[in-house]
């Protein structure tokens, strides 16, 4: 993919005339509203452009000297210029930033659901038809992620937001990665690519499909499959692949079967996504729309 990098979210200024200026965001373009949630490095705030006909989006305003006394500022940079080039329906999107003297500011899109994770606490476990719903569109997601050559490498409830339909938002890709270096994706050429270079992509990507695993699990079970009491014990039991399933909550055993092909030590071995898509527990309990409704 080419990810040149993008200096600011641009818009041009209708000022008519046929050469449209380039206009920089200021917190002036936008009116703040209610606070939507607290991070590490700041807040979020649901707030509007003013101009954009009314565009309603989630502003997360981030401290500076927070960010370096964190060591982070390269990590959001990477971020930012990862999500701002992904548009997908189940990856929220990340329309532009700017900064001031103390803050950086991201414009988000706003996901009027809020935090799945809260949703799932809320219900301790889902029905295997929003499961399935939920896995399949995060399937979507990270295919066409990994067709661009991004990892996201954190997929877990707390990343996951809901938007207005229902439908799940992949946030938060402060881990990502890109496989491919960036001279060679920019300039366009594989050609000179090794064969463990272009394995290790095949490989690398294999990291999303154990996490989506864990996270099918948890979404059926309410608890992850490899918890214990102790660090210790959860990276043994990760070595071990000691997967186990309890008897309750009662899960079938093709959804069983589905996360079984997933939580593959072999990471070659692990069941591609589309092939995922195509398991009969998905086909069988999907919504075709892609949105759970309840
Ligand atoms: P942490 O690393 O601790 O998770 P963070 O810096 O990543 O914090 P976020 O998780 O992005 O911060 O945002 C904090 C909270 O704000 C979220 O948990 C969520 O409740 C809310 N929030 C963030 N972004 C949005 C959004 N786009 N739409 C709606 N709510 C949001
Ligand atoms: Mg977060």
């Amino acid at each position: 993919m080419a990810i040149a990098a993008e200096p600011q979210m641009e818009h041009k200024a209708s000022s008519g005339g046929a050469a449209a200026e380039i206009k920089r965001w200021t917190l002036n373009d936008f009116d703040i509203g209610k606070p939507l949630g607290r991070g590490k490095f700041g807040h979020v705030y649901l707030a509007r452009e003013k101009r954009q006909s009314n565009h309603i989006v989630a502003l997360k305003v981030l401290f500076k000297s927070q960010l370096k006394q964190s060591q982070v500022e390269h990590q959001l940079r990477r971020e930012v210029e990862i999500q701002s080039h992904l548009r997908h329906p189940n990856i929220l999107r990340l329309y532009g930033y700017f900064y001031d003297q103390k803050r950086v500011y991201l414009i988000l899109e706003y996901a009027a659901k809020g935090e799945l994770y809260k949703e799932l606490q809320k219900c301790k476990y889902f029905s295997e038809r929003r499961a399935a719903t939920y896995v399949a569109s995060l399937a979507r997601a990270l295919i066409y992620c990994h067709g661009k050559h991004v990892i996201h490498r954190d997929i877990k409830p707390e990343n996951l937001l809901v938007g207005a339909e229902g439908e799940l938002k992949i946030a938060d890709f402060g881990w990502s990665v890109h496989t491919f270096n960036r001279r060679r994706t920019m300039c366009g050429t594989l050609d000179y690519l090794p064969p463990e270079m272009v394995e290790s992509v095949e490989h690398d990507a294999s990291v999303d499909i154990w996490s989506l695993g864990v996270l099918c699990y948890e979404f059926l079970y309410g608890v992850p499959p490899f918890e214990a009491k102790e660090h210790s014990d959860t990276y043994k039991r990760i070595l071990q692949v000691n997967l186990k399933f309890p008897s309750k909550p009662v899960v079938s055993s093709s959804a069983k079967d589905l996360i079984s092909q997933m939580l593959v030590k072999e990471t070659s071995q692990r069941l591609p996504l589309h092939k995922l898509l195509e398991h009969p527990w998905i086909v069988q309990n999907a919504e075709p729309s892609g949105v759970y409704r309840g």
